[in-house]
């Protein structure tokens, strides 16, 4: 969990190579499906280019479809999903039923004006997914893609206009959930400030208790 620009798709590429999981981002899949064009994608688009939330039923139904293609002894991070309290227990009840549950939520801080410095420089692959920053993580060469050599491009909702309407719909609808896991007992803070490499030691070393040793 976290604001956008908190390095939550950053941090959750480098863990699943370090830990052997498979990474589920639901603003990845949004952006597959609005790709190829597909009911879901049409669905979409004209909340993600806005900045607001797909409805509940529609990102839910489509991330435990995402979760029943992982195989069953591999462990999986949730990025981007659950971001309402409908979708938390919608997730919960979905899980019970497949005998999976949460071992933990991962809360990223960040200060407002770090976010929007962090997203007018963030740079995505169109083909991959791999996320960049232009002053805070780089390619190897200006544009391309270090992974697959391809183009990074600015995802339009990276606009600054549209950030703020994220950074508003975040507050208002997702915020509330870090209150619902801490009462869980789930909820481990950390703090977004540092390098990718900082980040990454502190989220390791809160999951590290949960076994996740990588
Ligand atoms: P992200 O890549 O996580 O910043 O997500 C990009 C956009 O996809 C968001 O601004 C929303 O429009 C949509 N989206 C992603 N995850 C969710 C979710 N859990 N619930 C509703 N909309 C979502």
């Amino acid at each position: 969990m976290g604001p956008p620009g908190t390095g939550k798709g950053t941090q959750a590429q480098r863990l699943v190579q370090r830990l052997g999981m498979v990474a589920l981002s639901s603003g990845d899949v949004l952006r597959a499906e609005m790709k190829s064009g597909t009911e879901v994608g049409k669905k979409a688009a004209q909340y993600v280019t806005g900045g607001t939330l797909v409805p509940d039923q529609v990102i839910t139904d489509v991330m435990l479809a995402a979760i029943d293609r992982v195989p069953r002894a591999t462990g999986f991070l949730l990025d981007g999903f659950p971001r309402t309290l409908p979708q938390a227990q919608a997730l919960e009840h979905g899980l019970a039923q497949r005998d999976l549950r949460i071992a933990a939520v991962v809360d990223f801080q960040l200060s407002d004006d770090v976010i929007v410095r962090r997203i007018s420089g963030r740079r995505i692959c169109g083909e991959c997914g791999s996320t960049y920053n232009v002053e805070f993580l780089p390619p190897k060469t200006a544009d391309v893609c270090d992974r697959c050599h391809s183009r990074l491009i600015q995802r339009p909702d990276d606009a600054r206009d549209v950030v703020m309407t994220r950074l508003a719909t975040y507050r208002a609808q997702t915020a509330p959930l870090i209150k619902y896991y801490a009462e869980r007992g789930l909820l481990r803070t950390v703090s977004a400030a540092g390098t990718a490499e900082e980040v990454q030691t502190e989220v390791l070393r809160v999951v590290k208790p949960l076994g996740c040793h990588g």
